[in-house]
């Protein structure tokens, strides 16, 4: 029998890795608040993997992407799918993300994209958009959870007066391209709306999307994937790839999955030697979220701020809020590229600053939560969902540039039609196989230019 190699023998933490090994390591406590919203946190937990299974379908990663992939090809396709996750469930990015359940995983503007994929496939782009925000609601109403959902559309606010144009063009192309229900409002209008903050030049509602409970949309997903028959292991790293005749063998401490198809769902996570074709593609950024202590009525009132759609600036270095089922403020914001303490503590009390700085009535307010993950982004500036390029085995969803909430719950469903060969109908842009950066091992140094740009841009 042929014996191809695939990868050799890898740790999660891996060598080559952008960050310290203390970003990727499952055992290092998060600290997000979603982690207090769930009195059970058993789900999060099934038995590692500890012995040989052969199945159809192998997936890395239990995030939103693996999970949901899980359950649509047993629910829908009747294809049992092992899901190795190396922590627990939902510790990558899925559990401790801001809750923004939002269009925009393409960071490419809407001009570059015509370029690239041409009007129709564009448009198709924004519908499927659209399709994966409403997709989450009736996902959870189907299965039967709750995922907290609050808010009417998503909010993005000019920071300075100069990027109320940039509002405008988007607002044509949202209501003329896409079809969206946006919406443009004047600094005075999203005032009374119940967002007075001291940055509000006007904002644009783009009319899709909603906050939700990131931890239990994971919950929901997870617990309706095994009620179907999915195979779900927490604590159980790939360690090894090899691909033998045409069967993957992952390797994990405990055990061994063999798998004709294998789909990649580790996103900001994945480890750099995981796979020839995977490297160097993908840029893996952190994004940090603060949480206060829940707000009073009467705090709100003072600073004028009630409605709990959520909100981003026009920054490309963007902050992100939203308030809280129970009253919190979420704060979130992207930035950091060495993830030290040393820049953890840093980053923390910058963000602290910032929000004191948009609410200065809630300047007295406690912090009571802090935490960080990845989010990925590529170099084509847009998501890949499907067949890689190298085997025709191995699929991927990956690089939803900080939007992923619903894309990757959609991805999760598209790789499963694409897997029981479906062949579905999805944006050309989303099909673009992923590329490497130039000079890969400069990834982190292009972002700290990125990031200087923006902050001396943007203001
Ligand atoms: C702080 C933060 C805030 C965000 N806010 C938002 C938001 O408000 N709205 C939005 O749309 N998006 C947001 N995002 C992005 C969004 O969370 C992600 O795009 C999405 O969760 C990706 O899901 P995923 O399942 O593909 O990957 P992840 O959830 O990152 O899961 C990947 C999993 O792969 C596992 N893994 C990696 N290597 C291995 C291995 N060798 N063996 C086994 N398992 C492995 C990891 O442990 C991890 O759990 C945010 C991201 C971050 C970090």
């Amino acid at each position: 029998m042929m014996r191809e190699k695939v990868v050799k023998p890898l740790q999660v933490s891996s060598r080559g890795a952008l960050y310290p090994p203390s970003t990727y390591d499952p055992a290092c406590p998060v600290g997000s608040y979603w982690d207090t919203t769930l009195t059970d946190l058993s789900w999060r937990d099934p038995a590692p993997l500890q012995q040989e299974v052969s199945c159809d379908v192998a997936i890395l990663g239990g995030g939103l992407t693996g999970l949901s992939a899980a359950l649509h090809l047993a629910r829908d396709h009747q294809i049992q799918a092992h899901v190795l996750e190396a922590g627990a469930l939902g510790w990558g990015a899925s559990g401790r993300n801001g809750g923004f359940c939002s269009v925009g995983a393409s960071n490419l503007p809407y001009a570059w994209m015509v370029k690239r994929v041409g009007q129709a496939e564009t448009v198709r782009y924004y519908q499927d958009q659209r399709q994966a925000v409403e997709g989450v609601l009736e996902l959870a109403e189907v299965e039967g959870f709750s995922v907290d959902p609050q808010g009417q559309g998503c909010y993005v606010v000019a920071h300075r007066p100069r990027y109320w144009r940039e509002l405008e063009a988007d607002h044509l192309i949202y209501t003329q391209v896409a079809g969206y229900p946006a919406q443009l409002l004047t600094a005075e209008e999203l005032r009374e709306q119940g967002f007075n903050s001291q940055e509000n030049y006007g904002a644009l509602n783009i009319g899709v999307g909603f906050g939700l409970n990131p931890l239990k949309l994971t919950q929901g997903l997870a617990q309706s994937a095994r009620q179907r028959g999915a195979q779900l292991y927490s604590c159980s790293p790939l360690v090894a790839w090899e691909k033998i005749g045409s069967w993957h063998h992952w390797q994990t401490p405990g055990g061994t999955v063999r798998a004709r198809q294998v789909i990649v769902a580790s996103n900001g996570y994945t480890p750099e030697a995981l796979h020839s074709s995977l490297k160097g593609s993908l840029l893996p950024v952190l994004s940090n979220i603060l949480v206060t202590r829940p707000l009073t009525e009467a705090e709100k009132e003072a600073q004028g701020w009630w409605d709990p759609t959520p909100l981003y600036d026009t920054r490309r270095l963007l902050f992100y809020y939203r308030l809280l089922p129970d009253g919190r403020l979420l704060f979130g914001g992207r930035g950091g590229t060495r993830d030290t303490p040393e820049e953890r503590r840093h980053l923390q009390s910058y963000m602290n600053q910032q929000m004191r700085r948009l609410f200065p009535a809630w300047k007295a307010v406690e912090i009571e939560h802090f935490w960080n993950g990845l989010a990925c982004l590529s170099r084509q500036m847009h998501p890949h969902i499907g067949r890689s390029g190298a085997d025709p085995s191995l699929w991927v969803g990956l690089a939803y540039h900080g939007s992923g909430v619903a894309t990757a719950v959609w991805a999760g469903k598209v790789l499963a039609q694409d897997l029981a060969g479906l062949q579905p109908q999805i944006s050309a842009l989303f099909r673009r196989p992923l590329r490497p950066f130039p000079w890969p091992q400069l990834r982190l140094q292009y972002l700290r230019l990125g990031y200087l740009w923006a902050q001396w841009t943007e203001g």
